[in-house]
């Protein structure tokens, strides 16, 4: 039977029953009783951990084979039997992974390009995006049980040639008959019809060809979660059916996570169909011990199916933090108080997310506030982990880079420098001679002067160790790759020191033990790769080493063995949490564009429209398909319907993890919004939030860390007084006294540093004229202090960003750079010129955003075609005031036919101006004064393209500034100046504190 249900219906632990009761029954004919299989690796290593090792043990004697695995291994394991058991037997077959794939598919397009010629452009066959879509087409043909004759027919029929260009590609790839155990490569994709068809074979063979093992089928196979297989599982176990085996399996339809991986969310109906088995619904929930635990999942289910029961509890708070960090910081303390308070253990806890990106900055940061994580047992990018991709970058030299490496490479943990201290030291370097003021030229010298070394010695430090690792890189390029990555960890110098910290079992103990498992797995790829590149022949340096790793496209598992470790917090993908479960779990992700995410993968290879035409095609064969459905156009609406569906399907899954509580963590700031999913959840009662005015949420933040420095931090400001009456003050310098007397030195006063006098009380750069950009002119307007701190943090996090500030920066360059080249572009030209953009430069950015981006050039598009004479792009200006400087560029200067002028600014933030802001915004008032007078000025204009809601006018006017404002604007431009120079910088609470980085150090804010 195919038992279908929720999650939480008990379907796994049905299965695990069985597998308990026919694990004994096997006949001395059968090559297995039972055999249990699950979608992937990972599970079945799940499942294996909650069989008993007696019934594991005897099981695995009988068939002497593991009999908890994946399908495909499974699969695997067939093809191989047919292909050693025998009195002479064929090499083994090797299972080719995604990665050696995407290798093979890089040189493939490299000797053969040309095929792809007048469908993508040149730049764009280099790309990682271009090679995963191809990768997932020949998938899904693959699993289709399609040759590359099908493929190129259907390309021909549908008039799509970028199905026939790839037909050439998956010939070469698999061979005329990619189903043959004689394909050139086995991927994952096919290796389970080519095992379907050796065991339709079998018998009929099996005495011609001296196989001389028995047909490897179980008395009953037992398939855990359908819904996350593809369509090839079908027709395998239809194969197995046919000889005798009986099966049974599990799908819950609505909890898919694997719909963008082939993955048939309705696949159960499929193979009840192929084996003639019965279908069965498991209704009754068995995991969850309070409400709070799955009224998410049943809401998103609900929606998804209203045949499925509603929620009917409370709606549930969200967590709403205005920036990632303070998000970790409050899953950190909840995790500690209930660590330390209620004696939850640690592993008991979970945070699931949407994107495997999103899952090494949450494990640093966690580590980082004192909580233990799990060992990771996932497949990686190494080049992701910051002390792997230190130590390739030192191996591979970009020069166009080297600025960025430079600095990549001192603030790593290989030399774990401070920006700002470096940021000191050039700024003397240069003053002695200009051409010393780069970290590019310091990492080229060995040595440091000594006046320089005196004034600023941790630096001088820093960059010596850096031009040593530097100058081993160098001399280890040319050496082999192990060879290479020893020389440059050597030149580190770090191993000891990190073996004793991770030894300490102290908080950065477990950042240091986490650190040298990621060396270990750098050294272990290392090893496999050479292995690889021997074994074709090619020469296997470490530069090359470095730099195929640096592009690497997909994960894989290094198989490094990795220190034992404690059980910890796991943080994982939704794919990776299915079928587990634990206590409390943290879903962190559910934002505006990330989930659901709105992609546009599949679309230069039309894969909604090919998805139709595969199924048909498994029906009727593929030169029996209805022409007019070759026609239809499936292409947008279906993409889209599926898409949100399958995004869905992950949240379901999610949220149905925890058996006590599952709570939703978002962040909302000038970037970042609620995910759409979030708003339908509380719009379906089911989820709440504290909002203010305009539907905007508030963000409660943590106000500290929940650890032993913090306590002592918040005594000694009691101790200090403000707020706090003379008896608070009191018991606190009791406590500090107390904790000082049992060992906490930070609690003894003799520890505290900042009683010191103030360095200067000078004005800033005092007799230096001052550079100033506009768009600061309103930051420093609402709040000095938020303005100061904010150039300090520039200065400090030059070329230093966090992913999404990348994303968001790169997208608004673009979006900038298409308003320049067209200036007078229709929607469709600038859509064109931004795709042309977005293949050559298209890697670096998320392909999330490709959609947004379309949406906001859609608006410029819109835009230009009002009516002007002329208009002129990117123009620059100065502006005296005082004795300051303001200079820029206005993106649009527009000539308007009645001879007066208007500026333009384009706006690519996520924040929807309100109208009466534009109206005072004073960088637009500057540029007024800068590029019109009071006579020829027709107004600015805010064009604000990045703001969410479709259908929205993006357009918000400043009116004509007259001479008298124009006076007042120089007047409070020449103040706010002045006030620049300091050296008093008073804060000024505002609208902008609700976002402002500083709130937690600010002195205006009683919570600070
Ligand atoms: S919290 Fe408000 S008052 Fe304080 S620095 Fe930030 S913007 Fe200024």
């Amino acid at each position: 039977a195919v038992l279908v249900g929720g999650p939480g219906t008990g379907k796994t632990r049905t299965l695990l029953r069985i597998f308990e009761d026919e694990a004994g029954k096997n006949g001395s004919e059968a090559w297995a009783s039972v055999l249990l299989l699950t979608p992937d690796r990972r599970r079945a290593t799940q499942l294996e951990k909650l069989l008993p090792a007696d019934i594991l043990g005897a099981v695995a004697k009988v068939g002497g084979h593991r009999l908890v695995r994946s399908i495909n291994s499974y699969a695997y394991l067939v093809i191989s039997e047919w292909m050693i058991g025998r009195k002479q037997p064929f090499p083994k077959p090797a299972l080719v992974s995604g990665a050696e794939e995407d290798v093979w598919l890089a040189q493939w397009l490299a000797d053969n390009g040309q095929v792809w010629d007048g469908i993508v452009p040149d730049a764009a066959k280099e790309t990682e995006w271009f090679r995963t879509e191809i990768r997932e087409l020949m998938s899904r043909v693959g699993e289709a049980g399609l040759n590359a004759e099908d493929l190129d027919s259907l390309g021909r029929w549908a008039g799509i040639p970028a199905w026939q260009a790839a037909a050439r590609m998956y010939e070469s790839f698999a061979g005329k008959d990619p189903f043959s155990v004689q394909t050139p490569h086995i991927d994952a994709a096919r290796v389970q019809i080519i095992a379907a068809r050796v065991l339709q074979e079998w018998q009929q063979k099996a005495e011609a060809e001296s196989v001389l093992g028995i047909l490897p089928i179980p008395t009953t196979v037992l398939v855990d979660d359908l819904q996350d297989c593809t369509v090839a599982t079908a027709v395998l176990l239809q194969a197995m059916a046919r000889l005798g085996t009986r099966v049974v399996a599990t799908a819950s339809p609505l909890s898919a996570t694997a719909s963008y991986r082939g993955g048939r969310a309705d696949l159960g109906k499929e193979v009840a169909s192929l084996c003639g088995i019965p279908m069965r619904n498991l209704t009754r929930y068995h995991r969850y011990r309070s409400d709070r635990a799955y009224s998410v999942s049943q809401a998103m289910a609900h929606a998804l199916d209203p045949r499925t029961p509603p929620p009917a509890s409370d709606p549930q708070r969200v967590g709403v933090f205005s920036s990632e960090g303070r998000l970790l910081l409050a899953i950190s303390n909840e995790i500690r108080r209930r660590h330390f308070l209620d004696e939850v253990p640690w592993h008991r806890n979970a945070i699931i997310v949407r994107h495997s990106g999103q899952i090494e900055t949450i494990r640093r940061a966690l580590v980082r506030h004192g909580v233990p994580v799990a060992a990771a047992e996932r497949p990686i990018k190494l080049s992701q982990i910051p002390v792997c991709a230190a130590i390739l970058r030192v191996l591979y030299v970009d020069e166009d880079d080297s600025a960025a490496n430079a600095l990549e490479l001192l603030t790593s943990p290989l030399v774990g420098a401070d920006t700002l201290r470096l940021y000191a030291f050039i700024r003397s370097a240069a003053a002695i001679d200009e051409s010393w003021g780069t970290l590019e030229y310091w990492l080229t010298q060995s040595h440091i002067p000594d006046e320089l070394t005196e004034e600023h010695p941790v630096a001088a430090s820093w960059l010596r160790s850096a031009a040593a690792i530097v100058a081993a890189g160098k001399a280890a390029a040319t050496m082999s790759a192990s060879d290479g990555l020893w020389a440059v960890w050597e030149a580190t110098g770090k191993a000891e020191a990190w073996r004793e910290t991770a030894l300490s079992g102290a908080d950065s103990g477990r950042e240091a033990d986490l650190r040298l498992d990621a060396v270990v797995a750098l050294f272990r790829s290392a090893d496999l790769w050479m292995q690889e590149e021997m074994a074709a022949g090619r020469a296997s340096d470490a530069q090359t080493f470095a730099k195929e790793l640096l592009g690497q496209v997909v994960e894989r598992d290094s198989l490094a063995v990795r220190g034992m470790r404690a059980p910890g917090v796991e943080v994982l993908t939704v794919a990776q949490a299915a079928g587990r479960e634990w206590d409390f779990v943290y879903i962190v992700g559910l934002q505006d564009g990330l989930w659901p995410a709105s992609g546009t993968s599949g679309i230069l290879m039309q894969m909604p429209k090919l998805r139709t035409l595969l199924d048909e095609a498994r029906n009727v064969g593929v030169g029996a398909i209805d022409p007019q459905l070759v026609a239809a156009d499936t292409q947008y609406a279906t993409e889209r319907r599926e898409q949100t569906r399958s995004e869905a399907m992950l949240l379901v899954s999610a949220a149905s993890r925890a058996r006590l509580e599952t709570k939703i963590m978002t962040v909302v700031d000038s970037e970042q919004a609620l995910s759409s999913f979030v708003m339908l959840l509380k719009r379906k009662g089911v989820l709440t939030w504290d909002e203010v005015g305009d539907n905007n949420p508030v963000p409660h933040d943590p106000k500290i860390p929940f650890d032993l420095e913090s306590f002592v931090a918040l005594l000694r400001q009691r101790t200090m007084g403000g707020q706090y009456d003379a008896d608070q003050q009191v018991e606190a310098a009791r406590a500090l006294a107390y904790l000082a007397d049992s060992g906490v030195q930070s609690a003894d006063p003799v520890t505290w540093i900042g009683a010191g006098e103030l360095s200067s009380r000078e004005p800033v750069g005092q007799g230096k004229p001052i550079g100033l950009s506009p768009s600061k002119l309103e930051t420093a307007s609402q709040c000095l202090l938020n303005w100061f701190f904010q150039s300090i943090q520039a200065r400090r996090q030059q070329g230093v960003f966090a992913p999404a500030e990348v994303d968001s920066a790169q997208l608004g360059t673009l979006i900038h750079r298409v308003a320049e080249e067209a200036p007078h572009g229709t929607p469709e030209q600038l859509r064109s010129l931004l795709d042309q953009y977005w293949e050559s430069d298209g890697t670096w950015l998320d392909k999330v955003q490709h959609e947004k981006a379309l949406h906001m050039v859609s608006l410029l598009g819109d835009y230009f075609q009002r009516p002007v004479t002329r208009v002129e792009v990117e123009k620059e200006f100065r502006l005296e005031v005082g004795d300051a400087t303001i200079y820029g560029r206005v993106d649009r200067l527009e000539h308007l036919e009645d001879g007066r002028m208007q500026v333009v600014d384009i706006k690519t933030g996520k924040t929807k101006p309100r109208p009466a802001d534009v109206e005072e915004n004073l960088q637009l008032a500057a540029y007024q004064l800068a590029m019109t007078d009071a006579e020829n000025s027709a107004g600015a204009v805010y064009l604000s393209v990045g703001a969410p809601g479709r259908g929205q006018n993006p357009e918000f006017r400043q009116p004509t500034l007259d001479v008298q404002q124009r006076e007042e604007l120089q007047n409070t431009l020449a103040d706010l100046s002045a006030n620049m120079r300091g050296p008093d910088y008073r804060p000024t609470v505002c609208d902008a504190c609700r976002y402002c980085d500083f709130r937690d150090v600010c002195p205006a804010r009683k919570d600070s």
